[in-house]
């Protein structure tokens, strides 16, 4: 597809991207909007037009719903040039798009390395089932880069990370992680979802192949579940060729969603850079309050590299009361604002304690072994007013401290 922006004097800026980037300027049917083409198969004027299509004789046509549609084709197109990317595949969810991803990339006898504190879904996969089909896993601690390198055997062919991590933030220097692949050919992938094309882009580090759980930021707005991978054409193809077989294909719906959300990214993506940086603030000079784990606070350990290679520093701030698990959830039940829930990058504030969200099922001691503090809070910001959101964790924390 020709970019319609191309004549205009590059870098356009973000906000310019969000609304524009990737989309083509004539759509079906004359509409301004990107219309949901809501079709689970594609007709044929005749044998020969089907023919001439496996010939390879006719552009841009679409044979089955869950090879690709007109819309996730376009959503597709916005998220590649957002980031930076020769091509972008949509899955039905983030998950679809990792398993997806890691599966076109590894096959038995191949081994894998994932730094410890990566997606806890992603982990599973990785240690749970992949070992059932000949992959071998090692696990390094995340910004290890010395236990990174020594994991490295022949038989390697893909390192996982993310950047920023979850809960803690933890920031993965991209530039040294893709320099460390590239010099032991081995490709690298980084989940992310956290930072967003807004605050980073790890294809412009040399990291080779980008992923996101677009039901977050990208979304933005709660009401959709989706996945991407982001790479040069060759690598993103060849997940685009197995994703024929495994499926998890994004549904017209979720892809048209996508394209309205991501019209606001830029203007989301500020605002909870913002909202995220004053919360963060405000934590950690609150008496209640004994640690707070955010990229923006000088104090964080990975401060600089976020310096050098993010925008911003995101959305979700996490942090330690002074007291156990139960005090750490009086907390969160005494906030008016933010909704209890999983997930993030919405535009409406979610709140949750990770102890008693994904982590229930463990003890407090297994928990402890993977980080996981029972005090902890994860607190992730919507695009509400930043003075409102500090007022109401003030009287949360009063409130649940008897202050
Ligand atoms: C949510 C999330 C995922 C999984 O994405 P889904 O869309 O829920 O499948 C993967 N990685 C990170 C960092 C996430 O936050």
């Amino acid at each position: 597809m020709s970019d319609p922006l191309e004549p205009l004097k590059k870098p356009l800026g973000p906000s310019t991207m969000s609304v524009h980037g990737g989309e083509p300027r004539r759509k079906l049917a004359y509409s301004l909007t990107t219309p949901i083409v809501q079709t689970a198969t594609y007709t044929w004027a005749s044998s020969q037009e089907v023919k001439d299509h496996f010939d390879g004789k006719l552009d841009e046509r679409i044979e089955y719903g869950r090879y690709g549609n007109p819309t996730q084709r376009i959503a597709e197109s916005k998220l590649a040039a957002l980031e930076g990317a020769g091509d972008c595949l949509l899955f039905a969810s983030g998950m679809g798009a990792m398993t997806t991803a890691l599966l076109a990339l590894l096959s038995r006898g191949t081994h894998v390395v994932v730094t410890d504190d990566s997606y806890r879904r992603t982990r599973q996969f990785l240690n749970g089932m992949l070992p059932r089909y000949g992959v071998e896993v090692s696990t390094v601690p995340a910004g290890d880069y010395d236990a990174l390198v020594d994991a490295i055997k022949p038989t390697t062919r893909v390192l996982v990370s993310e950047s920023p991590t979850n809960p803690y933030n933890r920031i993965l220097d991209l530039e040294r992680f893709a320099a460390i692949g590239r010099k032991h050919r081995v490709k690298t992938v980084i989940d992310a979802t956290f930072a967003t094309p807004y605050n980073a882009r790890p294809l412009e580090w040399g990291v080779d192949l980008v992923m996101h759980s677009a039901t977050k930021y990208l979304g933005g707005h709660n009401d959709l579940l989706a996945g991407a991978v982001l790479g040069s054409r060759d690598l993103v193809g060849g997940i685009r060729a197995l994703q024929a077989t495994t499926g998890a294909t994004v549904d017209p719906f979720a892809a048209y969603l996508l394209v309205r959300g991501l019209k606001t990214f830029a203007l989301r993506m500020e605002r909870q850079n913002t909202n995220a940086q004053a919360l963060a603030e405000f934590l950690a000079a609150h008496p209640r309050v004994s640690a707070v784990h955010y990229a923006g606070l000088p104090s964080h350990p990975g401060h600089d590299v976020a310096k050098k290679q993010m925008r911003g520093f995101g959305g979700v701030v996490s942090f330690e009361v002074r007291g156990d698990l139960d005090t750490a959830s009086r907390v969160v039940d005494a906030c008016t604002i933010p909704y209890i829930a999983a997930s993030l990058g919405g535009v409406e504030s979610l709140i949750e304690q990770p102890a008693i969200m994904s982590f229930y099922e463990l003890t407090t001691e297994e928990r402890l072994e993977i980080g996981i503090k029972d005090n902890l809070i994860r607190y992730a910001v919507g695009i509400e007013d930043a003075d409102d959101l500090m007022a109401d964790l003030a009287q949360a924390l009063d409130r649940a401290f008897g202050d």
